[in-house]
């Protein structure tokens, strides 16, 4: 069993976010912070702040889930808020963002199976399948973009060390596990 601390209505926002329609939600994408030792409080207020993706700062915090290297898990936002975090997916992507460096060292194997877990069970909340879980870089128009007919990749998120197809493979072991993946709201 692990546990979802709910701190959506604690973390800074700078302004009124706004709303999409949760029944258009089919995709989950996983993220890193890329900063060494940044916690979910310092990225929201770096999110929240001017920033490198607006000088106003955005509404609130990019990621809806956020993950510490010993597999705590955070829920940042509730799911109607359309966060900044994959462009032209903000429709429809759910973030959840793991506290890592994107250094050539993978992340913790608990950090790893705790994000895997917490989108097993996002995956089965909005009757998604495996396949709708993808990695920043792998989002085209976000990560990777289509220039003069090449795909040009401009992300490495969530790191290049992390192995999406395993990733997705230990996603379906959680949701095949006995008792699923097991995630409670605190
Ligand atoms: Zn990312």
């Amino acid at each position: 069993m692990r546990w979802l601390h709910d701190i959506s209505e604690v973390l800074p926002w700078s302004r009124d976010p706004e709303a999409r329609d949760v029944g258009g939600i089919d995709t989950v994408v996983l993220h890193c912070t890329a900063m060494p030792d940044w916690n979910v409080w310092e990225t929201a207020r770096y999110h929240t702040g001017a920033n490198h993706i607006s000088p106003d700062g955005c509404p609130t915090i990019a990621y809806a889930y956020f993950v510490e290297p010993d597999g705590l898990l955070y829920r940042c936002l509730p799911h109607d808020v359309r966060s900044w975090h994959v462009g032209p997916w903000n429709d429809r992507a759910i973030g959840v963002c793991m506290a890592y460096e994107a250094c050539d060292d993978a992340p913790p194997d608990e950090q790893l199976a705790a994000a895997a877990d917490l989108i097993g069970a996002l995956v089965l909340e909005f009757g998604l399948s495996v396949d709708r879980v993808f990695g920043h870089r792998e989002l085209e128009g976000t990560g990777v973009m289509a220039e003069e007919g090449y795909m040009i990749r401009r992300k490495e998120c969530p790191g290049a060390a992390v192995d999406m197809d395993r990733f997705r493979r230990m996603v379906a072991a959680a949701i095949e596990r006995p008792g699923g993946p097991g995630v409670r709201t605190a």
